[in-house]
């Protein structure tokens, strides 16, 4: 196995390094290093610089007008976008639709939707979540019920991240009560202006209003945009989460976390001299870093296999738990670095130029949301407890 990237692959990072250099606005740079609140307008700024060079669709095929990357590149991709600070790539219609409607979808909706996705014409959501169905995700009950041309929809979704921006969603629907669980749930698309879609805010323990509940009362929805064959949604449900996880491990981010706690930890003072001096404090961090080397030369090993035509097993249930708890170390320390400061959590001074005087150092605050807003990572995309019942079946073959 070849851990070492190629000369083609060192040529690839260089393109990408110049075209941030060059396209990258740094008002956005700043924001994300800042750890500022981005707006729905940043995202979509970011989407339509990378969508002008050809790098929107960074896991779609080219004939798709995608990239065609294969894995390597796209880690590439990831390693120097986060460390460019660039803003992440909204994933749901990207990353999650996308392959969806490549691989299941009709001629007409890959058509219709796909460049709409990448001229930034829809903004998607992902409505698989409700109350009684999480990890337990066969146990929609959302339902939609066949009446001539149409479904109607009734129920209510969960957790739909930036729910609040967008203009479609993608729904697992209860189309049969009969059989397995499984073999009842239907994938329907859904234009959130239709009559009876209500969209309500859940604000998180950092103040953000980032989830929403989206509730369904009578929703009428044409049959065209029923994804695929009635009935057989579970199938294209679960082949949407293999691609939610990808890029599972977040090297990128734990880098660009790290490299932060560093800087705040050399700023803070501790008995008069930085933080990052103090041999405990440093201890904490380096345990941190080589935990984080050591799952980055394992996420290249699982890179290397992919390269070789491998498919990821259990090993992404290992990246997924891994990278999720070096982040919230990370964010953990950066926390205590700033003490008493992660205390006043005033979030308007995350607002780009907020006129809010801002108490302590100005890194204390998106410190402090950071931590409070990370809590999720270990939560959603499978939860760890989740991930830990694979490895110990699949791994451990307990
Ligand atoms: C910030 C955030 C954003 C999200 N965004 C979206 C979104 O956009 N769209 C969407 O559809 N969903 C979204 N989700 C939902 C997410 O997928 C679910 O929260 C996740 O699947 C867990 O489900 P649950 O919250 O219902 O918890 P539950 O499934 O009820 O789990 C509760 C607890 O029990 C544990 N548990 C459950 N089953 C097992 C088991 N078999 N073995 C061991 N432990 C177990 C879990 O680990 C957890 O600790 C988001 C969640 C969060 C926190």
């Amino acid at each position: 196995m070849d851990l070492t990237f190629t000369p083609e692959q060192q040529a690839f990072r260089a393109e990408v390094r110049a075209f941030l250099a060059e396209n990258l606005p740094t008002r956005l740079s700043d924001k994300v290093c800042k750890g500022l609140r981005l707006t729905k307008q940043d995202y979509e700024d970011w989407h339509a610089i990378l969508n002008a060079r050809g790098w929107l669709g960074v896991t779609w095929p080219a004939e798709h007008g995608g990239t065609g990357w294969d894995a390597v590149q796209r880690h590439i991709f990831e390693e120097e976008t986060t460390a460019a600070h660039a803003p992440r790539i909204v994933p749901f219609g990207i990353a999650m639709l996308g392959p969806v409607l490549m691989k299941f979808g009709s001629e007409a909706q890959k058509r219709h939707y796909l460049p709409r996705i990448l001229n930034g014409d829809d903004w998607w959501c992902q409505g698989y979540s409700e109350p009684g169905a999480g990890s337990d995700l066969a146990n929609v009950q959302t339902t939609a019920v066949r009446d001539g041309d149409h479904y109607v929809v009734n129920g209510q979704k969960t957790w739909t991240t930036l729910g609040q921006h967008a203009d479609w969603i993608f729904c697992l629907v209860r189309t049969s009560k009969e059989g397995k669980k499984q073999e009842g749930i239907s994938f329907l698309l859904i234009d959130m202006k239709t009559p009876g879609v209500e969209v309500r805010p859940i604000v998180l323990i950092d103040g953000e209003p980032e989830v929403n509940e989206v509730w369904f009362s009578d929703v009428r929805v044409p049959v065209e945009n029923l994804v695929g064959e009635e009935n057989k949604g579970w199938t294209y449900a679960k082949y949407l989460l293999t691609h939610e996880r990808t890029n599972i491990a977040g090297v990128g981010f734990a880098r660009a976390g790290l490299a932060s706690l560093k800087r705040i930890a050399q700023e803070q003072s501790h008995n008069g001299a930085p933080l990052l001096s103090n041999p405990f404090f440093a201890a904490k961090v380096a345990q941190v870093e080589i935990d984080l080397m050591a799952m980055a030369t394992t996420n290249l090993r699982t890179l290397a296999a992919a390269a070789a035509g491998q498919a990821p097993g259990a090993e992404s249930s290992m990246l997924k738990v891994k990278g999720t708890v070096i982040r919230q170390q990370i964010n953990a320390l950066a926390r205590q670095a700033v003490g008493p400061y992660a205390q006043p959590f005033v979030s308007e001074s995350l607002d780009e130029g907020a006129n809010v005087e801002p108490a302590g150092p100005d890194y204390a605050l998106p410190a402090t949301q950071a931590y409070f807003n990370n809590r999720k990572l270990s939560i959603y995309g499978g939860s760890n407890e989740v991930q830990r019942q694979i490895i110990s079946k699949a791994i451990l073959e307990l």
